[in-house]
């Protein structure tokens, strides 16, 4: 290997002042016909130095001599980790960079690697020949934080999102969990979670998410929710989740009876955050109480609900908008009320739908009927199926 004599003048009168290791002098004159530390040692050989042995290096003390070492303890810390791909980050102690930069400052050195990023890019180099994983900068699977100091690697997983499906089949289950009536944010009785340990639909997936995923933390959103007492029948309602550090990305998902009469399916794992929107439409079933009993032909009115924009007025948020109602059909008739399938947008509350609720939604089934209809309190209405307007994620 020749080398300018411009660059061998300088290596030289810096070899002379400085004690530098092969990685450390070979980085500050950048090439791409070797790597940092073969140029290094053919710089030296060049203006005929003798190499460090014992004595520290100005830049990096013995630090690029372990990178090795490192790069294998970074391995090692992957283990429990199920990844694809993985980006490297390093703390290393500010004197280095600043031993670096005083260096180049003085002999006006200029376009080299620095020192960071060339601990960062052979450790990855390293962790990528022993797993046969991938570093990427951007949609890492996990990230590590080496502190080659201390040796030690942080491990960061990113989170996954996932979407699936459930069913109910036990009524008198909430959806949400609700918060801890002990305190606002955390007590022994609650084992400083601020939630409530009452059985939930939120709780139930919770716990089976984390568990099959190794997380740290499970986040649902939902696409609606139901009374506590409603079932949720046939393919069941959406969810989306995002588990936070999960160790693992690709557990094997089937369609899972949980406890209480939960059960979910269709699990899939999405390839990033799910563009959502949250229109989705709704079937249901209600059962809906009488006051007087009316005959079938008064039923018949129902059919003013057939793609029947209806106005709503949402107290706590103190505004109105409109849903559609598709369908109202009866489909069983008794002597004080009738069961009947309805079919709307969703985040329309079905109860109010049926009551009118002192017109807060406009019209009501007990408007379109003339006498005032109600639902069950102990079985209100079940969910038949709940589809989102448009697929989302992938
Ligand atoms: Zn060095
Ligand atoms: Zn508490």
């Amino acid at each position: 290997m020749t080398f300018e004599a411009n660059t061998l003048k300088k290596a030289k009168i810096i070899l002379v002042k400085y004690r530098l290791c092969d990685r450390c002098l070979g980085r500050q004159f950048p090439g791409n016909t070797m790597n940092n530390r073969a140029r290094g040692a053919s710089l030296r050989k060049a203006v005929d130095q003798k190499s460090l042995n014992s004595e520290p290096c100005f830049i990096c003390s013995h630090l690029m001599r372990s990178l090795l070492d490192i790069g294998k303890r970074a391995v090692s810390a992957t283990g429990k980790y199920q990844f694809s791909t993985f980006a490297v980050g390093t703390t290393i102690s500010p004197r280095l960079s600043e031993n670096e930069d005083a260096l180049r400052a003085e002999f006006k050195l200029r376009g080299g690697e620095t020192i960071k990023s060339e601990i960062t890019k052979e450790v990855a180099r390293t962790i990528a020949r022993k797993t046969g994983k991938q570093r990427s900068f951007r949609n890492h699977d996990i990230a590590l934080l080496i502190d080659p100091l201390l040796g030690s690697t942080q491990v960061t997983p990113s989170s996954l999102f996932i979407r699936g499906r459930y069913t109910k089949r036990i009524r008198g289950i909430s959806q949400k969990r609700s918060r801890c009536m002990n305190c606002n944010s955390g007590c022994p009785s609650c084992d400083y979670t601020g939630l409530s340990k009452n059985t939930s639909i939120e709780g139930e997936i919770g716990d089976y998410l984390l568990k099959k995923f190794g997380g740290s933390r499970v986040i649902i959103s939902w696409v609606g929710g139901e009374d506590h007492q409603s079932l949720v029948l046939g393919i069941g309602r959406p969810f989306f989740a995002e588990v936070q550090k999960p160790m693992k990305r690709w557990p094997i998902m089937r369609a899972k009876n949980l406890r209480n009469g939960v059960r979910i399916i269709g699990i899939k794992v999405l390839t990033g955050p799910p563009t959502f929107s949250p229109r989705f439409r709704l079937r249901v079933r209600a059962t809906i109480d009488l006051v007087e009993p009316i005959s079938k032909k008064v039923l018949d009115r129902l059919e003013a609900f057939t793609r029947k924009e209806v106005t709503a007025y949402s107290p706590n948020k103190r505004r109105y908008f409109r849903k559609m109602v598709y369908s109202v059909k009866p489909v069983s008739v008794k002597e004080d009320s009738f069961t009947a399938k309805i079919y709307c947008d969703g985040g329309l509350n079905i109860k109010r739908l049926i009551s009118g609720e002192r017109g807060e939604v406009r019209p009501s089934v007990s408007e379109v009927l003339q006498t005032q209809c109600t639902t069950r309190k102990e079985r209100p209405f079940d969910v038949l199926s709940v589809a989102l307007e448009r697929s989302v994620g992938s």
